[in-house]
C-alpha cells in the first residue's frame, strides 16, 4: 500500500507535540499502519503542568488512558453568584475525574510508544516546508537544524502552534488565560468542584476550587483579560483562601472558538492548536483527544495512500466538525452572552435556576463536555424559559433568538 513512497520519507507521520491530543493522534496514526514520530519540544512530557485536571468519566474513557492516574471522584458542583448566591447541582454516580495531569500525559505517551510510535524529546519543530505529497519539517535538536521528511503533519503543538502559523492556517478565536495554584483547603465536599461566577473576581470567564490530594485542592480563575488575570488571582485568593500555603503555581493559555480551517495539504491541527477546548469551561481534553482519533486515522490513511492533499485529508474537518462544532459553537455563544450579563443580572439568574423544576433539569441533563443537552431542554419549556427571561428580561429577549438559532 504505502511501499512506493516509503524511500523519499522518512515517516508516513510525524505528530508535533506530545500533549494528550498528540499522542492520541499518533498511537491512532500508528495503530492504521503508519510509521510516526511524535516530536515535544520540551524536556519532559506533561511538564509543566498547565491544568486543573478535571475529565470526564466518559472524557478517562476516550483518552484509552489508565484509571491509575484518577485522583478523586467528583458528582457535584457548587455554583456561587456575586452577592453568595448558592445553587448545588449533583448526580447519583460519578460524573467526572480529577486526574494526576503529568500522570495522564505519560500513560498517553507510553500506549503510543506500545504501538510502535518513535518519540523525540526536547526537540522543537520550528520550520515547514509543506507540499500535497511530501512535507520537510525542520527540528531544533542539540543546537543543529535536522530536517525530517513525512506525508503527513499533525500540529498538535497547543495553543500557540508553529504548525498552525508555518501552514497558514487561522488561530481560534480567542484566548482565555488561566492562573491557578494548589493550596492548602479543605473543600465543603472532597466530591464536589466549587465555581465562583462573577465578573468582579473573573472577568468574562468563571473562578473554580477543585479538590485534589488530602487537604489541597486546584483553585483558579480565567479571564479573556491577560494583563490583570495574574493580580485577579491574587486578590481572589487573599480573599478567599486568606493564609492558605500555596503548595505550586501554574498558568496557562485556552484558545476557545474553533479554527474556521483545520486541514491544508499535508497538514492537519488538533486539539488546542485547533481551538477545540469547550469555550464553557476551558476544558480541552476530552475534545482535543477525540478529534486526535480521528486526525491519527485519517493521517495514517492519507500518508499510506500517497495522497496528503487538502482533499484527502479533509474527511478529518468534516468528521470532526459533525461530531463536535455545534456544541462548541453553542458553547461560544453561552460564553458571550455571560460576557454581556451584569454581576446583579447574574445573581438573579442564579437564584432563578434554583427552581426545583431547573435544578432537576439540570442534574438529569448537565454534563461537563456536552453543556447544550441541558440548555436545550429548558429553552424549549415555556415556563422554565420564562423564569430565567425574568432574571435579565432585556439581555435574554437579544440573545434568545441566536441560543434559538444554534439548538
Ligand atoms: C489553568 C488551566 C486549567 C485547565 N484545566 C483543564 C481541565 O480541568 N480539564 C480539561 O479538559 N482541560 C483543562 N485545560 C485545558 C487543557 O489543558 C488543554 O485543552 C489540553 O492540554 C490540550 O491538549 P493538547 O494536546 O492540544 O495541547 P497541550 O497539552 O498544550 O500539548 C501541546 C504540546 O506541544 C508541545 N509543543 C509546543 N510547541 C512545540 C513545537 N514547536 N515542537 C514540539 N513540541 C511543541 C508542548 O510542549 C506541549 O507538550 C486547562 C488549561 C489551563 C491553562
Amino acid at each position: 500500500m504505502g511501499a512506493p513512497y516509503r524511500s523519499d520519507c522518512d515517516y508516513e507521520v510525524i505528530v508535533v507535540g506530545a500533549g494528550p491530543a498528540g499522542a492520541v493522534a499518533a498511537r491512532v496514526a500508528a495503530e492504521h499502519g503508519a510509521r510516526v514520530l511524535l516530536l515535544e519540544g520540551r524536556p519532559e512530557v506533561g511538564r509543566p503542568i498547565q491544568c486543573t485536571g478535571l475529565l470526564s468519566v466518559r472524557g478517562l474513557e476516550a483518552s484509552g488512558a489508565s484509571p491509575d492516574v484518577i485522583v478523586r471522584e467528583i458528582r457535584g458542583v457548587i455554583a456561587y453568584g456575586p452577592g453568595g448566591e448558592r445553587l448545588v447541582l449533583e448526580k447519583p454516580e460519578t460524573h467526572a475525574y480529577v486526574i494526576d495531569r503529568d500522570r495522564f500525559d505519560w500513560d498517553l505517551v507510553e500506549r503510543a510508544v506500545r504501538a510502535g510510535v518513535e518519540v523525540r524529546l526536547k526537540s522543537p519543530a520550528v520550520e515547514l516546508n509543506r507540499s500535497p505529497t511530501l512535507q520537510e519539517l525542520y527540528v531544533r535538536s542539540n543546537g543543529h537544524k535536522e530536517r525530517i521528511r513525512a506525508r503527513v503533519v499533525i500540529g498538535a503543538d497547543g495553543p500557540r502552534s508553529v504548525i498552525a502559523r508555518a501552514a497558514g492556517l487561522p488561530s481560534p478565536e480567542k484566548t482565555i488565560i488561566g492562573v491557578q495554584a494548589t493550596i492548602s483547603y479543605k473543600p465543603p465536599r472532597e466530591d464536589y468542584v466549587e465555581v465562583w461566577l462573577s465578573h468582579a473576581i473573573a472577568p468574562n470567564f468563571f473562578a473554580w476550587a477543585v479538590p485534589a490530594g488530602p487537604g489541597t485542592a486546584r483553585v483558579g480563575l480565567g479571564t479573556d483579560d491577560p494583563k490583570r488575570a495574574k493580580a485577579l488571582f491574587d486578590r481572589w485568593i487573599a480573599r478567599q483562601f486568606p493564609g492558605c500555603d500555596i503548595l505550586g503555581f501554574q498558568s496557562g493559555s485556552i484558545p476557545i472558538g474553533p479554527s474556521s480551517q483545520t486541514v491544508t495539504d499535508g497538514v492537519l491541527l488538533v486539539g488546542d492548536a485547533a481551538g477545540q477546548a469547550k469555550p464553557t469551561s476551558g476544558g480541552g481534553i476530552y475534545t482535543g483527544t477525540s478529534c486526535a482519533r480521528i486526525a491519527g486515522e485519517v493521517a495514517a490513511r492519507a500518508a499510506l495512500s500517497g495522497d496528503a492533499s487538502e482533499a484527502a485529508l479533509g474527511e478529518y474537518e468534516r468528521r470532526w466538525r459533525e461530531a463536535f462544532e455545534g456544541e462548541l459553537r453553542l458553547g461560544l455563544l453561552a460564553h458571550r452572552i455571560f460576557g454581556r450579563l451584569r454581576d446583579p443580572e447574574i445573581a438573579r439568574l442564579l437564584e432563578a435556576a434554583g427552581d426545583p423544576r431547573i435544578v432537576r433539569v439540570l442534574c438529569e441533563l448537565g454534563d461537563i463536555d456536552y453543556p447544550g443537552r441541558a440548555v436545550r431542554k429548558i429553552v424549549e419549556s415555556p415556563s422554565l424559559l420564562a423564569k430565567l427571561l425574568q432574571a435579565a428580561p432585556r439581555r435574554m429577549e437579544i440573545y434568545l433568538p441566536l441560543l434559538q438559532e444554534h439548538l
